[in-house]
């Protein structure tokens, strides 16, 4: 018999409850007891959905993030945040936020935060150093154990593993964080017997650095860990999940532990030789659900390569969703307004589930007992293989005319600066913003209103030119040298884009968490994309008419389009990032047709992107950037496009970032105090660069001497012929009274070392 499970369930709820009660309770609208009557129902109504299971997961809810959890329940917390309250949820909410609900005084520094692997869910990094010590706390997860019993339910309670836990940490002096893996072994021992004398007969330990590029130091660390667990009284499932083993894998075959689940959606090569490697006392579950994309399984394929799998290992064979539920939304019943054949088309974390339970009960009672089920499986399956909707012989054949020359501007940058030069004549140190301006409750309603057809179309248009008036005329008051229409008509860069774009549809309730109580709702590109008409050009000439200075159209590129959505899985990645280009491409050549000369492409996504394994990123970023060149590089020399990215850890990826051949980039630096430009010092940036001088993730307002200095030290790596003078990303969400002084700012910022430059040369 196969035994199904699944490594984790998405906590937040099927209507975002989760968010909604915590953000109560951080705004004392409502008290302690009825958060935590939330959470509970909600897990209760998460068991009862996994019911079928053999075993369902316990411990994978959360208030904010699963590693913050394991954090408290292995004692290490951050000193500043210890006995902050004598409560320990508020304790627990400070170090996720920076501060409590309840606490009176100043805030706390918030624990950082960071990407899982390449997801987009964010964690928060476990702190170590020289003084860390640990001290279990298994209360919490015990706890939910017995609720789950409660419930006459088979638990398998889910944790991180310790060497992954270590690996994902920081260290904050100069301790060697594996000095910290003997005493974590240990607590791990104390945990594992409490989990044996609450009854567990399994448990999960999740080590997804398994699919990573580890160091012989680091795989060392496994061996000890596992060797040193290995008298546990409860059985281990070792997970891994997001990728490919590759030369972990003799290692994690090896381990003295009872089983090893891989994603074998990832990792499905691989599976052959890992059965083959795996001891025989071991199980081994296979991830044959995917857990990241919400498209249905097919069932019948699945089966037919499973079949003989089961045949081989018998009951050793346990399967499961490729890797925790996290990372889709809930449930797709919601959904009553996504077009029915999509809609047949897809499948939530509640659907996944009953996808595997099909699975199970044809692997064990026959595929007859089944049928209907299979049937109506295979039917979708194919409609969707098949469907008009999907495939568009015009886009199919466009993107094989693609050839070099599309991603080629005519001439080199140098070549260019000084067409542009003579064309925009700016000055030194040129200011400019990065496209949104702060978004007021009435911008956001007007839109709500429009899109729910409470006010005309011409009302709208209105309001929307009324903003873009007000934006660029206080640009001009305050003296820009290239201007933004703000972006009003915007509620999210890629939805915007996505709304407009035949191949896109959205969901209304398709959230998944992104960090803590945030959580976004990517849209999903389901076919060929195409773009039926012009997306931004009216607003932009709108927006130029007002003004003699340049007025810059501003577009979201192909790169972060695609990873920021739902991708179809029928196809690669790379192909449907050529179809974004094309249509974005088309968006460029009609703004330069409309007489707008400088454009620029967002691609505050194409970091997020690289693959898991170094070895895997040139492949990556050859085709992104390529993505990328397809659609800005078709315009003519005096076109200048910019393009943007929020962040400046580009070290590793900066000859792929040069070689997009933006004119002008901008980029995050400012709160790195421009140390992020070190990279400048070994590879000689050849285009115009605008390092983020205002940090507009906080509400201060940067001095003119702050900015001058900033952009002095970018100064030493980079000409100053070469750069602009902006803030660190878009301003909406902040307020125009700290907008307003802040750009009057950096504008003097950019006055001065003009005149410090013209002292020079005097
Ligand atoms: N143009 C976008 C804005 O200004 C860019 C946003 C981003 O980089 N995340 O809002
Ligand atoms: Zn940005």
């Amino acid at each position: 018999m196969v035994t199904t499970h699944n490594l984790g369930f998405p906590r937040i709820g099927d209507k975002r409850q989760l968010k909604f009660a915590v953000e109560k309770y951080w705004k004392n609208e409502i008290n302690q007891s009825e958060l935590l009557n939330t959470a509970q129902t909600l897990r209760q109504k998460h068991w009862q959905t996994q019911q079928s299971l053999d075993f369902v997961p316990v411990g994978d809810f959360s208030f904010y993030d699963h590693l913050l959890d394991m954090s408290f329940l292995l004692g290490n917390i951050p000193r500043r945040a210890k006995n902050l309250s004598t409560n320990s949820l508020d304790n627990y909410f400070s170090v996720a936020r920076g501060r409590s609900s309840q606490s009176t005084c100043c805030g706390i520094q918030a624990g950082e935060m960071t990407k899982w692997f390449d997801t987009n869910y964010h964690y928060i990094v476990p702190e170590f150093d020289q003084e860390t010590t640990f001290n279990l706390d298994s209360s919490q997860l015990i706890a939910q154990i017995e609720e789950a019993k409660a419930q006459g339910l088979t638990t398998k309670p889910v944790i991180i593993g310790p060497v992954s836990y270590l690996w994902l940490g920081k260290s904050k002096d100069d301790l060697n964080k594996l000095d910290l893996l003997e005493p974590l072994i240990q607590i791990y021992g104390q945990l594992f017997q409490q989990l044996s004398q609450a009854g567990i007969d399994w448990v999960q330990v999740d080590e997804p650095i398994l699919v990573t590029e580890l160091s012989s130091e680091w795989q060392h660390a496994f061996r000890q860990a596992y060797y040193g667990l290995q008298n546990s009284p409860v059985k281990i499932l070792l997970a891994t999940y997001f990728g490919q083993l590759q030369d972990n894998l003799q290692l994690a075959c090896d381990l003295p532990v009872d089983g090893l689940h891989i994603d074998a959606i990832n990792d499905k090569d691989e599976v052959n030789k890992i059965i083959d490697w795996l001891p025989q006392h071991k199980i081994l579950s296979l991830g044959v659900i995917n857990g990241r994309n919400i498209w249905k399984t097919d069932l019948n394929a699945t089966l037919n390569w499973l079949t003989p799998i089961h045949d081989r290992l018998q009951d050793r064979l346990w399967i499961a969703p490729s890797c925790s539920l996290l990372h889709v939304p809930v449930d797709l019943n919601h959904e009553t307004l996504l077009p029915a054949d999509i809609k047949d088309w897809l499948s939530f974390a509640s659907q996944k589930l009953t996808e595997l339970a099909i699975l199970a009960q044809a692997l064990n009672h026959g595929r007859a007992t089944v049928s209907d089920a299979l049937a109506k499986n295979q039917a979708a399956i194919l409609r969707r293989k098949e469907s008009t909707l999907v495939h568009q012989s015009a886009v199919k054949k466009r993107v094989l005319e693609v050839n070099q020359a599309w991603g080629l501007r005519q001439s080199n940058y140098q070549a260019r600066a000084k067409i542009q030069k003579a064309r925009f004549n700016l000055p030194l140190y040129p200011t400019t913003t990065i496209g949104s301006f702060p978004q007021t409750n009435t911008i956001r309603e007007t839109r709500r209103d429009f899109k729910k057809e409470k006010i005309t179309e011409q009302t709208y248009r209105q309001a929307m030119q009324d903003e873009i008036k007000h934006c660029v005329k206080i640009q001009e008051t305050l003296n820009l040298d290239v201007l933004v229409h703000g972006e009003p008509e915007r509620n999210d860069m890629v939805e915007y884009f996505g709304e407009q774009l035949d191949g896109y549809t959205f969901s209304q309730y398709g959230w998944v968490q992104s960090y803590g109580s945030r959580c976004v709702k990517p849209p999903i590109i389901f076919g060929d994309i195409s773009r039926p008409k012009a997306m931004t050009v009216e607003w932009t000439k709108y927006a130029q008419s007002l003004t003699t200075k340049p007025m810059k159209g501003m577009l979201t590129g192909p790169v972060t389009l695609l990873n920021w959505s739902f991708v179809r899985d029928d196809q690669p990645r790379s192909e449907t990032c050529l179809q974004l280009a094309l249509a974005i491409r088309d968006e460029v050549l009609d703004l330069e047709k409309a007489g707008i000369a400088i454009i620029q492409i967002d691609e505050a996504a194409l970091r997020e992107g690289l693959p898991l394994r170094k070895s895997q990123w040139q492949n990556y970023l050859d085709w992104a950037v390529n993505a990328f060149k397809i659609t800005a590089n078709g315009v003519k020399d005096d076109t200048q496009i910019h393009t943007h990215m929020c962040y400046s850890e580009f070290n590793d990826i900066i000859a792929a970032i040069a070689d997009m051949d933006a004119d002008v980039i901008t980029i995050e630096t400012s709160r790195s105090d421009m140390e992020l430009l070190d990279v400048f010092d070994e590879f000689a940036y050849p285009n115009e660069i605008g390092p983020g001088v205002y940090d507009i993730h906080s509400p201060n307002i940067p001095s003119v001497q702050a900015m001058v200095d900033l952009i002095e030290k970018a100064a030493l790596r980079i000409s100053p012929t070469r750069l602009w003078v902006n803030p660190d990303c878009g301003l909406k969400t902040r307020q125009w009274d700290e907008v307003k002084p802040a750009l009057e700012n950096m504008v003097k910022a950019s006055q001065k070392l003009r005149q410090n430059a013209l002292s020079c040369i005097n």
